[in-house]
């Protein structure tokens, strides 16, 4: 069975109540456009109610996650959000270890991985991101560094739940930049991660497990992105915050 294809919108700490409602309803009433492809809305936390209750009433099939969890289902963490709360707004989707969360928040591998497990032991689908830098690009470590992000935030996951986890490949460097990978750059390191994944389960699990590309997306250069044969979606930040290039990349994924 072919992989169904899955765009996200990261909108990050962007937009205010309203204007969520807003970009939310535009969305699920023109998710047909893009029918066939998976579209899931992350908003900040504080929005999540909001979105969910402007897609419930559009009756849009189009998925909410969050940006972020914590891995305990409860207790004293000031500021936290827990799996069970994403689930009570109606999240399906929660991304985790995005590179802001590794490099300015100082989320570990070790950190991504309990969150993984915990978003999976809630009933959450994870999209778990890995990803290099410039530096480390041009220094010619992305497999190993892609390769130690992927076996470190997916330790111990049985097969069957690794079948349920999506993930982004989001070079650094190409973060909110405008510098999109070419296709042959995205191609290679996604066709590396389900290799990998292979040898984590087998190759008939990593053949289902999806991989999105993530990192200046926009509905000029996604065609390209999602004509590579293991590039199943795609994880936008900037362009997410525009209904009409939001879809305009959803569209190029059907
Ligand atoms: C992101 O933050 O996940 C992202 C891909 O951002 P942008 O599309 O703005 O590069």
């Amino acid at each position: 069975m072919p992989r169904k294809k899955i765009v996200a919108g990261n909108w990050k700490m962007n937009l205010d109540r309203a204007k969520a409602r807003e970009l939310a309803g535009a969305v699920a009433a023109r998710s047909g456009e893009a029918a066939g492809v998976e579209l899931v809305l992350c908003p900040p936390a504080l929005y999540l109610d909001a979105v969910g209750a402007a897609l419930a009433a559009a009756k849009s099939n189009v998925g909410l996650g969050g940006q972020n969890m914590h891995d305990k289902a409860s207790g004293a963490f000031t500021g936290e959000v827990a799996p069970p709360m994403l689930l009570d707004l109606g999240c399906t989707y929660v991304i985790l270890g995005h590179s802001e969360r590794r490099t300015l928040f100082g989320e570990t591998d070790a950190i991504v991985n309990a969150k993984t497990k915990a978003a999976l032991a809630a009933g959450l689908t994870p999209i778990v991101c890995v990803g290099e830098t410039l530096e480390e690009r041009e220094g010619g470590r992305t497999d190993a560094v892609v390769t130690t992000q992927v076996r470190g935030s997916l330790a111990g996951l049985s097969p069957a739940d690794l079948e349920k986890v999506v993930i982004a490949y989001e070079p650094v460097w190409a973060i909110g930049t405008g510098k999109v990978a070419t296709p042959q750059q995205a191609q290679e390191v996604h066709a590396l991660i389900r290799s990998l994944l292979g040898s984590l389960a087998s190759s008939e699990v990593a053949g289902k497990i999806r991989i999105q590309y993530g990192g200046s997306v926009k509905p000029d250069n996604a065609a390209d992105l999602a004509s590579q044969p293991d590039i199943d979606g795609a994880l936008v930040g900037g362009a997410s915050l525009k209904a009409d290039d939001f879809l305009g990349i959803a569209k190029a994924f059907r």
